[in-house]
């Protein structure tokens, strides 16, 4: 077995994968695609579920200082001339004098078109905001906006949540969903798309540990992506100069992944101030404030920001678990994807089409689908479907062959060291329970071995 992949992996490559084995389609394919927009296929809605799933537990499941919340997209429109999105959410934009793209200012090359190297017009800023109308009437009174981000649902909901919840400071509000952005320059994939989802905390906390919690968020934040398999030296943090950060930030930091075409933010993690409670209890004329009980005092809370990209995330993850290498004289492509965020955890392979192993294989299949996604394949040679399992991330193949009826054993194969152990087929499901949670192969439940057989066949 030898490495093949170059330290990097190309876009190209994710992207054929994706189209091939039915993680991510271009969306409305048929019509001849809808620019910048994705649609998950099979494999695809299972990595990004796990990926949120991942997520929700991390910062709400398994956290006793933090709640989740589920926001509509559609907010009154007052939000966002609070928040700042109507006035403030604008890129500086030009077109080109000839082939009529339109670019972002930070985006061109020698004040040149950068694809046709023409001249362009004087930047003009332009809303990133979806408009749509609310009601049957289409007039200005009625014009309601598609979220640009999920934030603003957790801001406008701090009193419900502080009243029904009795949390105290300090606390956090998480909440994913879909955000629209009418982005000017898309590309790179799901990278950055117009229709994308958003994993966003809120942390309330006293305004004098704010920096406290700055510090501990980015460090939580970046462990995570490396507790799910991102190698370190492919993340490195970011911090925002003076003339960079948002109107309401005092201080952010990107946590940057190693894309294909180099640096980019995966997320970021800002501390906004009291900003967002203020303008929103003077906008609503409501009060948002806090009584301490320790200080008997009203404060405004501040607040800290991880804001992470589902689809962004799933990328990384694709990109970073990404390998070739040559086994068996063949080039092996596979994904080292961690266990938990593996769109099927288990392939049953029955060894051939015969009635009676095929019956056997079907039953393990059956129960195994109680506990997780599990494919059966039974087409083409052993090896093939090995290797197909391999590109999609599977962790581990229970391989069913004309011994097991007999000893009523099977063989599990694990994806990325091709190693196998034979197990009795009762011990199979607490078996891959733990191999599942990180346990060594080679920890065997009674009467199980190491298997000695090869992988082709
Ligand atoms: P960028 O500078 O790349 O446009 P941003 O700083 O505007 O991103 P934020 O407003 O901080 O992004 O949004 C938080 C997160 O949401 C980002 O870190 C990213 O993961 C995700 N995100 C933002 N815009 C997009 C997009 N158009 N497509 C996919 N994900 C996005």
């Amino acid at each position: 077995m030898s490495k093949q992949v170059p330290e990097k992996v190309d876009m190209e490559k994710i992207v054929s994968l994706c189209r091939r084995r039915g993680f991510i389609f271009p969306s409305s394919e048929i019509y001849g695609g809808l620019s910048s927009c994705w649609d998950y296929g099979p494999l695809g809605v299972e990595l990004k579920q796990n990926v949120k799933q991942a997520w929700w537990r991390a910062v709400v499941q398994e956290r006793d200082d933090m709640v989740g919340l589920d926001a509509g997209i559609l907010m009154h429109p007052q939000v966002w001339k609070a928040s700042g999105h109507l006035e403030g959410f604008t890129d500086p934009l030009v077109e080109c004098k000839s082939c009529h793209l339109r670019w972002r200012v930070d985006d061109l090359k020698d004040n040149k078109c950068p694809s046709c190297g023409g001249e362009v017009t004087e930047p003009r800023l332009f809303n990133l905001m979806f408009k749509t109308f609310m009601g049957p009437i289409e007039e200005q009174a009625s014009v309601v906006y598609l979220r640009p981000e999920t934030a603003q649902g957790i801001f406008v909901n701090f009193q419900n949540v502080l009243n029904t919840t009795r949390k105290r400071l300090p606390f956090g509000i998480a909440q994913m969903g879909k955000a629209f952005r009418n982005e000017i320059t898309t590309g790179n994939f799901i990278f950055r798309s117009r229709e994308f989802e958003q994993m966003e905390i809120e942390f309330f906390v006293t305004p004098e540990t704010d920096q406290e919690w700055f510090n501990y968020w980015t460090t939580e934040r970046l462990n995570w992506y490396v507790n799910l398999g991102i190698k370190r030296e492919n993340l490195r943090l970011r911090q925002h100069t003076k003339g960079e950060l948002a109107h309401y930030a005092r201080e952010c930091y990107d946590i940057d992944y190693l894309f294909p075409m180099g640096w980019a933010e995966l997320e970021g993690i800002a501390n906004r101030g009291d900003f967002d409670l203020v303008q929103h209890s003077s906008f609503s004329g409501k009060s948002l404030d806090y009584f301490d009980e320790e200080t008997k005092e009203h404060i405004i809370p501040h607040i800290i920001e991880p804001s992470a990209g589902v689809d962004r995330s799933v990328l990384a993850f694709l990109c970073d678990a990404y390998d070739e290498e040559i086994a068996e004289g063949e080039t092996r492509a596979l994904l080292h994807l961690h266990p938990s965020l593996a769109p099927i955890k288990v392939a049953v392979l029955p060894l051939s089409r015969r009635e009676r192993l095929v019956q056997a294989a079907n039953q393990i299949y059956a129960d195994l689908r109680q506990c997780w996604m599990v494919q059966y394949d039974d087409a083409q040679s052993i090896g093939r479907r090995y290797r197909r399992q391999d590109e999609i991330g599977t962790p581990f193949c229970v391989t069913v062959d004309f011994q097991s009826l007999e000893d009523e054993q099977v063989t599990i194969r694990e994806r990325d060291t091709m190693n196998q152990i034979r197990i009795p087929i009762s011990e199979l499901k607490t078996t891959l329970q733990a191999k599942l949670e990180g346990e060594d192969l080679f920890v065997l439940p009674p009467g199980g071995s190491i298997w000695k057989g090869g992988e082709s066949g």
